[in-house]
């Protein structure tokens, strides 16, 4: 069984993320960057169920500039047996990435696509969906557990109300969520070995697919500076400025 795990290059989550002066974006230059969370996730996943002798082969895909190479050879050192860089400088959206994994998936043959519920810079939350459906394979989305048995893969999704279990045939896509495992830090060692592994690379632009954007970007902003509280002295006025200041009973 093949397993393809997507990673994003995404600015670390523990950076302060700062608005670009011109509204345009977020700063970048500079800023540390790493795997998206929820794709270390997905990793984690696919290098367990190689350990557990469930798959014979975890590729990881990425789609980005060079620099998403440092990504790849971080899910190589994770325990991915194989990278494939579809090499492009734009910044792709989420359907243009999801066109770009179908052509890996329609090359590769995969049984199960494991991706992140969401990239946590754009929190789009569609490029799983949007693949699962080109593809017209099924999806489980926000996984809290997967377990895969006879060519079937049943996913215990975290909805709402509680936890929903749904049974996919496969090929399928999985998307991860937090709960789902708790990713291993690459050792040195296996971080040396990862240099090793081989990269396959691709330009997005020769794959014959239409990555154009589809939405423009009017404006980033920050979110309102918190204002200070205020200490109330009873119960009444408490009512009172929740009722009449901060509008909220
Ligand atoms: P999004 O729909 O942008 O929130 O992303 C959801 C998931 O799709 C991510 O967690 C990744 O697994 C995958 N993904 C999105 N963009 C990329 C990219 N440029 N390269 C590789 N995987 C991506």
């Amino acid at each position: 069984m093949k397993v393809l795990v997507a990673v994003k290059r995404v600015i670390d989550y523990n950076v302060n993320v700062r608005v670009k002066a011109d509204g345009s974006g977020v700063e970048t230059s500079n800023v540390k960057m790493s795997m998206n969370p929820f794709d270390e996730i997905a990793v984690e996943e696919a290098v367990r169920l190689k350990e557990a002798g469930i798959a014979d082969e975890v590729v990881a895909v990425t789609v980005g500039s060079a620099a998403s190479q440092e990504t790849l050879r971080t899910a190589l050192a994770m325990g991915a047996d194989r990278g494939i860089h579809v090499v492009s400088d734009e910044e792709l959206q989420p359907l243009a990435v999801a066109k770009v994994l179908k052509s890996i998936c329609l090359e590769e043959t995969p049984d199960l696509v494991i991706v992140g519920k969401q990239a946590i810079d754009d929190d789009s939350n569609q490029t799983g969906q949007m693949l699962a459906a080109m593809m017209k394979w099924p999806q489980g989305t926000f996984a809290s557990k997967v377990e895969l048995n006879d060519s079937k893969a049943v996913v215990i999704r975290e909805v709402d109300g509680g936890l929903e279990t749904v049974g996919l045939s496969m090929p399928c896509v999985v998307t991860t969520d937090l709960r789902l495992n708790e990713p291993r830090y690459a050792s040195l060692p296996n971080i040396m070995k990862a240099k090793k592994k081989p990269i396959e690379e691709k330009k997005a632009s020769e794959l014959g697919v239409d990555i154009a954007p589809r939405l423009t970007v009017v404006n980033v902003s920050e979110p309102p500076k918190r204002e200070a509280g205020i200490v109330v002295e009873d119960v009444s006025q408490l009512v009172d400025k929740l009722k009449n200041v901060a509008k909220v009973i």
